[in-house]
């Protein structure tokens, strides 16, 4: 007896701790056995579902039709045959959950071989089953993309291939499968794709780029390529994946974008080309009316030749004026205007600008007098030329609208740090000012605030708009303040860099005097130009104020007599035949590593477009002067020319 308990307590030990649904009914197919799994799966208590039939505890549903299945072991009760179930059966639990279950149920047989009664034996298949789907839409999404997919064993043979690649090999799928992927002919199998491949498969690891090769028809294609391993639970590369992406669309896109982008550039350096031709045209036949009417204007006339010449030259200098507005204006329009980031003395920029205005005071009886904060550092890191530009305009206008008193600028520091400083620079007339309405116009393209005004002061109503363009590139505002009939005051702001580099302002020799008329000291001067006008020009104006010349008519002439004799400086031509001045300049510099010297040479220049500045200092040039060439700026850069350090 005690031997029977033993065992049947070892039975139930056994079957509790079966991994499975166990439930064993009698041949009414009520239950007699059920273990904890079948009581967890159900959500019945074994106490309750035992004497109860077994599909009153075990609902089964058909998850096609959602309808309950009766009783699907029957015939395992009534005939002793082994049933299953459905893979897409679901076991209903008491609290409403279901779950997928796998089942199989046998005849218990009396030792008559009567049938007794049955037992099932039900897993939990949710999580496989919710997996196997995974897989299937996973799969789904691989066999329907249009990109080309791939698995490879470890050496390159082809486990899968999805109808995307299969149509790209232009193959059936049963030549692909088992297949060399490098035997393929998707790709060129002699190029050196072929070779990055074997290289990928030796490597093993991760790589994507892109790759060209040749369709069935012929074509070039484009393909992202995706190079990946595929470990298994132990880290094992077991397989590879290749996925090829079309791109050719986007290539072929960008190709034509880089192509339409090569010709936009080469358009825009045609203009650029025509607009430095344009220049020079249109400033060479100036250059050559207002020298030679300056230069006659230094002879003996009388009054009345005097006064005509007068007007050739004003009508000379607005024409320039003019041409240079509108050259300008170009450039801020086409983006071409450049702001340089360079050393220069303030101070020697605001006096140097100062005497050439002072001429044209003195002639209307005008004042011209100026201040500048001796706090303002010496040197200070901007763009000296874009300064000047804009001061030169605001003394023109203040110049041009003032017929008595004064004109006054003023230089103040507005914010400082230690290695920048905000400059407010200001221009103030007592002439006819600018009203309220008119206020409004100002800095406006192509707009002069006044009709009549126009009329008698001429100007092409773009000055003021350069001004604000240029202004606003150096991170600086304009604005300006006015009583009609009392003056005008143009203030404009702009943010420099200080440089520690004191010693180059300490050099200069600042002249305050605010005259041109006299020589500081005779130099020496080889004027390197091909066009006779121009010659005669800039030649006699420096005879004129006391300094020698000689003329080279080229290049070439001029290597010849720097040979012979020694000059204090060199003005050179830029556009010269044969020889250009960048050319001759550079071969004058490296005459000159032998010696160690180093000439002055100053550009002569009808060409100021962006980038010419760099071109003209890296070729070994000092300074530059634009054509036409001015008289007071003439003499001004050939009597302070300073070495640029770049050059030496
Ligand atoms: P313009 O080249 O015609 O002088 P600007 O843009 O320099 O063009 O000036 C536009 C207009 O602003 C001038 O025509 C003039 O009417 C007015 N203006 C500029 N500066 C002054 C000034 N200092 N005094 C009075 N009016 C001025």
């Amino acid at each position: 007896m005690q031997k029977i308990k033993e065992k049947n307590d070892l039975y139930e030990i056994a079957l509790q701790s079966i991994g499975d649904a166990v439930v064993a009914t009698d041949i009414h197919n009520n239950i007699i056995i059920m273990n904890s799994v079948a009581e967890k799966m159900t959500g019945w208590v074994r106490e309750d579902a035992l004497g109860k039939p077994l599909n009153e505890v075990f609902v089964f549903m058909e998850k096609k039709s959602n309808s309950i299945i009766e009783n699907p072991f029957r015939l395992s009760l009534e005939q002793g045959l082994t049933i299953g179930l459905n893979k897409d059966d679901l076991l209903l639990s008491r609290d409403g959950s279901s779950r997928y279950a796998s089942a199989s149920s046998s005849p218990i047989r009396d030792t008559n071989n009567k049938i007794v009664g049955i037992i099932v034996v039900l897993r939990d298949i949710s999580r496989i089953r919710n997996n196997e789907e995974q897989i299937r839409k996973l799969s789904l999404i691989i066999e329907q993309t249009r990109n080309a997919v791939i698995i490879t064993d470890t050496n390159r043979i082809i486990e899968y291939a999805n109808p995307s690649f299969i149509q790209l090999t232009g193959n059936l799928s049963d030549n692909i499968i088992g297949q060399d992927l490098c035997t393929l002919n998707f790709i060129d199998c002699s190029s050196d794709k072929v070779q990055i491949i074997k290289e990928l498969y030796k490597s093993r690891q991760k790589w994507r780029g892109e790759i060209d090769l040749i369709d069935k028809q012929g074509n070039l294609n484009w393909r992202d390529f995706m190079f990946s391993p595929i470990n298994n639970y132990d880290g094992l590369v077991t397989n590879f994946f290749i996925i090829l992406q079309d791109i050719t669309a986007r290539k072929l896109g960008e190709e034509s974008i880089r192509k339409a982008k090569e010709e936009a550039e080469a358009a825009n350096r045609a203009k650029d080309q025509f607009l430095a031709n344009m220049s020079h045209e249109i400033r060479t036949p100036l250059n050559g009316i207002i020298g030679m009417t300056t230069l006659t204007l230094l002879s003996d006339l009388n009054p009345e030749q005097k006064e005509n010449l007068n007007i050739i030259k004003m009508a000379g200098d607005n024409l320039l004026n003019i041409v240079n507005d509108i050259l300008d204006y170009s450039k801020i329009e086409a983006g071409k205007v450049m702001i340089e980031e360079i050393d220069f003395d303030l101070r020697e920029l605001i006096i140097s600008n100062l005497s050439i205005h002072s001429i044209r005071a003195e002639e209307k009886g005008l004042k011209l007098r100026y201040y500048i904060d001796t706090d303002i550092p010496a040197v200070l890191i901007g763009d000296p030329h874009r300064i000047q530009q804009v001061l030169t305009n605001l003394l023109t206008n203040a110049l041009k609208f003032t017929e008595n008193g004064e004109i006054h600028v003023n230089v103040n520091s507005d914010a400082r740090s230690e290695s920048a400083i905000v400059l407010r620079i200001s221009v103030s007339d007592t002439g006819i000012g600018i009203t309220e309405e008119q206020m409004d116009k100002l800095f406006k393209s192509f707009s002069q605030v006044d009709g009549s005004i126009t009329r008698n002061f001429g100007g092409t109503g773009l000055g003021l708009y350069i001004c604000k363009q240029m202004v606003n590139m150096m991170r600086g505002e304009i604005w300006a303040e006015s009583i009609p009939g009392q003056g005008s005051s143009f203030y404009f702001t702009v943010k420099l860099g200080i440089s520690g580099n004191s010693a180059k302002a300490n050099k200069k020799a600042i002249d305050n005097s605010c005259s041109v008329k006299t020589v500081d000291k005779a130099l020496n001067i080889l004027l390197v130009e091909d066009q006779k006008i121009n010659q005669l020009v800039i030649y006699n104006l420096l005879h004129a104020r006391g300094h020698s010349v000689e003329i080279a008519n080229n290049g070439a002439e001029a290597l010849e007599i720097l040979e012979q004799r020694s000059f204090d400086l060199i003005l050179m031509d830029i556009w010269m035949p044969e020889m250009d001045g960048l050319e001759t300049t550079r071969q004058i510099r490296r005459r000159e590593e032998k010696s160690g010297e180093h000439i002055a040479i100053i550009a002569i220049t009808a060409h100021a477009i962006k980038g010419d500045r760099e071109k003209f200092l890296s070729a070994g040039m000092d300074d530059y002067i634009a054509k036409p060439v001015e008289m007071e700026k003439l003499f001004h850069t050939v009597e302070n020319v300073q070495i640029n350090v770049l050059s030496k």
